[in-house]
């Protein structure tokens, strides 16, 4: 069977068993603060777990791209070295939501296994929990007795906590699990050493293929465990790891899901990809570069195509981190001196097609910014491997010393990074410190890491306190409340509390609160969220300074609680913030549309902001926009508000269909089989969006572009305004018009007005420079006609009438070229500023040991000034011109 001949026999398999396929959530999280990334099937299904929200089905299943590298679940250092832990990989999963529970689960993965895929049941093993004491956690005899159905007895294990009991992070949903292992190993091996013993045993062939967890609690921070309302069933399988097993191959890589990718790499380096090469063998490194690269393309890529750029911070420096370490290999060990690793995203596209389609939507744009990550990287990363060279060639050969008295000691300690070097790599040659790890373990080094740690923590201290946040347990009120967004019709709702909690952050008490009804828009999709008060019977106001979404839950952040936290309140979303609000949303998707008209259908949303003052928009796009493509698109915009186009709002439409009425909907955002469709004019604009908007576009008022930018590789920004801040724009410049008009008394042109002034400015110019040259070549004959002969020296002293420090030192300059044996001191007055020069012969530098550097610094005390330079030129200022004179008087003392 092809990888996608599998792929489809999962899914049609569980079709056959009354289940619904959905489509992979985005790879990348938005809206929950515990996980970065997708690192499992069942995080797109994590509220419905919690029971914050319901199912659309009770049975589904699919194919989830995952991401593994940071967090509880983080296998980056394994990928390459073994052949079946991926950063990206797809998870096949079948679910169901309170429905069937452990029977059916177990049954039907052993069906799929050994009667569609028709796996030897004798290379099959299974694990369930065997409970923990410590946590009260029963053993699950139940899976058992359930597997001893079909599965002889010494291929049924027990498992621990860490193998058997899954969780999604540090909190969350989690549950027993039962896990299928598949050993691949020859006959012969297999009758030596049993299979039973190796798994979990980081074998590579007694591997890990499938998971069905069954989730029962939800981890509540502090480590309590709270019993779930339902009781579900997760399952999870490895794509790559399933294909390989039916492909009978002892690599994940030597399947059709990397051949095709390892194989471009191999032809392209010129070398040979050996996927039987062992740690130490010549070909080696080559094979690990080779995995790694065509691993890594695959988490980089895909996360870039679902809206993370690689960055300096947060989820975009980890996309950032892995994107080095495969440039690194592709530079150092497979020798692509010039960026290469960006060529292998048209082909995973292709492989994807059909799949995952978002990739080949947007490969030129991914390949771009991939393309600039390597070129930015390639920059300092051939003198960044010379540093770390430097820092491990003194060791790398010597592993103790003899001394004199004939001791012999390890010099083990000595093999070692130092946190301010490592921390060195990494500021000035952007080596994230787990690629100095990593480069330090092939040479036999180590990294102190607290000491890098260190060095960081000294830089960012600030940024350090602001991600100190700590947030406690939710106290429930009322259980079993739906919460109920209210805020497209009204914005003033009757409602209750039904939890809230705790949060601390950078010391200050905040409080969060959910409502069973709320008219407050949660941040999403680029708006902010609503501001606004909670009043209760007793008079008490509860003001809300923002409203976040988390997991589907619409919080409320306040400073305080109320006295009766039990009451009716009533929640008034701000009404004049709401409505700037709403223009500037409404304006975002005219703006979007204007262009695509305009600029072309390429151009995507990469990001946006909507806040009450103005919008910004990213897109993707090449070039930066003109100036007559901007005031194009802004009168697109500006004849849609005028035609007044009212809104139309349709809150429930099938996913399905809004597509193929040709809707935009955004890349890496997580659509529901439902969605709600905003148009303005239906030939016009038509988004998916869940943002508020005005009830026609007259309301928008005006809109006007304020900034262009680039904020990265293939990614612009427009900035803009409407309504009340459009016109007030609009009234200041015009206000700013107004006063050079007046300035320039009323010019019919008010530009040719102003360049005649520049003219005229520029030619004056030249002739005041004209006639200062003139005034000093004039200067220069007689001051050097005042030459006074003092010993040897030839001495001048004088007070010139010339205009700034150029002409002087001009003057200079041409004085010591007529004048041998110089020693010159000129005191000019510029407009009340005393200015002293000092120019003495090189000569006499020498033999006298003159040094107009420190002479000046004694004239320039009689100006109340100071200054320096070289041993035969120096300038000095000062702030008294009456001592000009004494100045004078002074520079004789240098040389009598
Ligand atoms: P392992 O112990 O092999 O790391 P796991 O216990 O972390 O696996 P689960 O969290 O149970 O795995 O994930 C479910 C399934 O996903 C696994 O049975 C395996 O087939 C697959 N899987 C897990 N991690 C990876 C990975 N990094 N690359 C590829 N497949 C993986
Ligand atoms: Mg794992």
């Amino acid at each position: 069977m092809t990888a996608t001949e599998i792929r489809q026999a999962f899914l049609d398999f569980f079709v056959s068993k009354g289940h619904t396929i959905v489509p992979s959530a985005p790879i990348v999280i938005k809206n929950d603060p515990t996980l970065m990334f997708t690192n499992a099937g069942m995080n797109q299904f994590k509220d419905i777990f919690l029971g914050e929200a319901a199912p659309k089905a009770s049975r589904v299943a699919d194919t989830q791209r995952c991401l593994r590298v940071s967090g509880k679940h983080n296998d980056l250092e394994e990928v390459g070295i073994d052949t079946y832990h991926h950063t990206m990989f797809e998870m096949l999963g079948n679910w169901s939501f309170g429905d069937y529970f452990k029977k059916e689960a177990i049954a039907w993965s052993w069906e799929l296994l050994t009667e569609v895929y028709k796996l030897p049941k004798d290379r099959l093993y299974v694990t369930y929990f065997e409970g923990d004491e410590k946590e009260g956690l029963e053993k699950d005899t139940e899976t058992y007795e359930l597997w001893k159905q079909y599965v002889a007895e010494d291929h049924i294990l027990r498992g621990n906590k860490k193998d058997n009991f899954w969780e999604m992070g540090e909190t969350g949903p989690c549950g027993p699990c039962s896990e299928i292992h598949f050993d691949s190993r020859p006959d012969n091996e297999r009758a030596e050493v049993s299979g039973a013993i190796l798994v979990n045993a980081d074998h590579d062939q007694v591997i890990e293929i499938w998971n069905d967890v069954f989730m029962q609690f939800n981890r509540l921070k502090g480590g309590v465990l709270q019993p779930l309302p339902n009781k579900h069933v997760d399952t999870g399988m490895g794509f790559e790891r399933l294909v390989r097993v039916l492909q009978g191959k002892t690599s994940n890589y030597d399947t059709d899901v990397f051949q095709p990718m390892i194989q471009f790499i191999a032809e392209k380096s010129g070398k040979k990809y050996n996927s039987a090469a062992k740690p130490g063998d010549a070909d080696w490194n080559d094979a690990v570069a080779m995995r790694v690269l065509a691993d890594h393309i695959r988490a980089i890529s895909f996360a870039i195509a679902d809206g993370q750029l690689p960055a300096s911070n947060k989820a975009g420096y980890v996309i950032r981190r892995i994107l080095r370490r495969a440039v690194r290999y592709s530079y150092q060990t497979l020798g692509f001196k010039e960026p290469f690793f960006n060529q292998l995203v048209p082909l995973l596209a292709e492989q994807f097609k059909g799949v995952f389609d978002n990739l080949f939507e947007q490969k030129d744009f991914v390949q771009k910014v991939i393309l600039e990550e390597e070129i930015a990287f390639l920059r300092t990363l051939s003198s960044g491997i010379r540093r770390f060279n430097e820092l491990t060639s003194v060791f790398a050969s010597i592993t103790s010393v003899e001394y004199p008295d004939g001791t012999i000691k390890d010099i083990e300690s000595g093999r070692k990074i130092s946190g301010e070097h490592a921390f060195e790599l990494s500021d000035t040659y952007g080596f994230p410190v787990d690629l100095t790890e990593l480069m330090a373990r092939e040479r036999g080094f180590t990294v102190d890491i607290e000491g890098f740690n260190k060095a960081l923590a000294e830089q960012k201290t600030r940024s350090r306190a602001a991600t100190a946040i700590d947030t406690g347990d939710w106290i429930v009120l009322k259980d079993d409340e739906s919460v109920e967004f209210t805020g497209y019709d009204e914005t003033e709702t009757i409602a209750h509390i039904v939890k809230y909690r705790k949060v601390t952050a950078k010391g200050k008490e905040q409080y969060q609160l959910v409502l069973d009804k709320t008219p407050f828009y949660a941040e999403s999709g680029g708006q902010v969220g609503d501001k606004g008060e909670l009043v209760f019977p007793d008079g008490e106001i509860i003001l809300v300074t923002d409203t976040k979404k988390e997991n589907g839950l619409i919080v409320h952040f306040t400073d305080k609680l109320p006295q009766d936290i039990d009451d009716a309140l009533t929640a008034i979303v701000d009404p004049a913030l709401r409505s700037q609000t709403n223009s500037n949303h409404s304006a975002t998707h005219l703006l979007h549309a204007a262009m695509k008209q305009v600029l072309g259908t390429h151009v995507n949303q990469k990001g946006s902001l909507v806040n009450a003052d103005y919008l910004r928009f990213d897109f993707s796009h090449f070039a930066k926009v003109t100036d007559e493509e901007l005031a194009q698109i802004e009168s697109i915009v500006n004849q849609k508000v005028r035609e007044n186009i009212p809104l139309k709002e349709e809150r429930s439409v099938l996913y399905a269909e809004a597509i193929t009425s040709g809707v935009t909907a955004l890349f890496g955002e997580k659509y529901g089989e439902y969605v709600r469709v905003i148009t303005f004019d239906d030939n016009f604009s038509k988004e998916l969006c869940g943002g508020t908007h005005v009830k026609a576009t007259g309301q928008i008022g005006f809109f006007k572009i304020i900034a262009e930018s680039a904020v990265a590789a293939g990614v612009r920004r427009i900035e803009a305004i409407t309504g009340v801040a459009a016109e007030k724009y609009i009234v200041t410049q015009n206000a700013l018009v107004n006063q050079l008009k007046e300035l320039l008394k009323n010019p019919k042109d008010l530009s040719k007005s102003i360049e005649g002034l520049l003219d005229e400015n520029a030619k004056l110019k030249k002739e005041i420079e004209k006639s200062i040259l003139e005034k000093s070549s004039g200067l220069k004959t007689e001051l050097a006609q005042k030459a006074e002969v003092i010993g040897d020296v030839n001495f001048i002293a004088q007070k010139v009438a010339l205009p700034n420090a150029d002409a002087v030192k001009n003057l200079a300059y041409q004085l010591k070229d007529i004048v041998s044996n110089l020693f010159l001191v000129l005191v000019a007055d510029f407009d009340g500023k005393p200015s002293i020069t000092v120019m003495i012969a090189e000569n006499l530098v020498k033999e006298k040991g003159l040094h107009a550097g420190n002479i000046i610094k004694e004239l320039a005390k009689e100006v109340k000034g100071g200054g320096g330079g070289q041993p035969f030129f120096a300038t000095a200022g000062g702030s008294d011109v009456s001592g000009l004179d004494n100045v004078l008087a002074k520079a004789t003392t240098f040389i009598k």
